[in-house]
């Protein structure tokens, strides 16, 4: 522990003496040093594509920019490397943002469904490119949490995002949800690379990334778990990861169920 130990004097009324005032400053010390850890991978992170976005356009203008075979490839590493940037500063601000405790999230009545539809939506052209069976598991349209709309659409698109980037071709990813007592889990789970034990804890890490993820092919940021645990746990839940290399991945968002959202009428039984 680090403890800063303050001695003044005291002022010699009836007994002169001492005052010693100890702080502990164990936590203080630990967010300092995660604040100048986050601050070296940043820049780490922002200057690598930085770095290969100058190089090839130093090479171009060197007169690589005449040569019509390797011009196209160099311009096209240019877009290549400016579009990592910009996921990496879009995450940044993501991860802020849920960090911000200055704003707090403003929850309400989150029916999940639609949320879901709406992601596996998003993703189907993805997993048609790479051959993968994206399924939604039907369930009850009245499960509610109390969230944010947007924020419940961040966690599935990173979770079902990343199912889909760690699964390789011909694969299975699902989603479903159901409740648990007072609870709601949300469940994506894939048959895709697995993660090993020893790594599991620290995928939510910010920038930590298992080693077969460093691989550029798989562009990612290192950034979007540490986005989902910031927000499920900013909601008041937690995230669960059962996993195995070769086999696949299930991660579980699991949080606090609305407890006022009444349950809604099927369109087909309101006519
Ligand atoms: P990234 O942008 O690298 O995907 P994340 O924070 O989303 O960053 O994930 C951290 C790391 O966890 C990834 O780099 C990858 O190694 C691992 N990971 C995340 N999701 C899965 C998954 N569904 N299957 C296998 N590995 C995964």
């Amino acid at each position: 522990r680090q403890l800063l130990v303050k001695a003044s004097t005291l002022p010699s009324q009836s007994r002169p003496g001492v005052l010693l005032t100890i702080h502990d400053q164990t936590h203080l010390k630990q967010l300092e040093a995660m604040r100048r850890e986050f601050i070296a991978n940043v820049s780490h992170e922002l200057k690598t594509p930085l770095a290969a976005v100058k190089g090839y356009a130093e090479t171009l203008q060197l007169g690589a920019i005449d040569d019509t075979e390797m011009a196209p490839h160099f311009v096209n590493q240019i877009l290549a490397q400016a579009d990592r940037l910009e996921r990496l500063i879009a995450d940044m601000m993501h991860l802020a943002r849920a960090q911000d405790r200055s704003q707090p999230a403003e929850p309400t009545d989150v029916p999940v469904l639609p949320v879901i539809q709406e992601c596996c939506e998003t993703y189907q052209p993805v997993a048609a490119q790479k051959n993968i069976e994206l399924t939604l598991q039907p369930f009850d349209e009245s499960i509610a949490i109390l969230a944010e709309r947007e924020a419940l659409l961040t966690v599935a698109n990173n979770l079902v995002g990343n199912a889909l980037r760690y699964t390789p071709e011909g694969g299975h990813v699902t989603v479903s949800c159901q409740t648990e007592d007072e609870l709601v889990s949300i469940a994506v789970a894939d048959d895709g690379l697995g993660i090993p034990l020893e790594d599991q804890e620290r995928v939510f890490e910010r920038f930590y990334r298992v080693e077969k993820a460093r691989d550029q092919q798989y562009g990612g940021t290192g950034l979007g778990l540490a986005i989902v645990k910031n927000i499920v746990q900013s909601f008041g839940g937690t995230m669960r990861l059962k996993s195995m290399p070769g086999k696949g991945s299930t991660f579980e968002a699991v949080l606090p169920a609305s407890q006022t959202a009444a349950p809604q009428l099927s369109k087909t039984s309101i006519g």
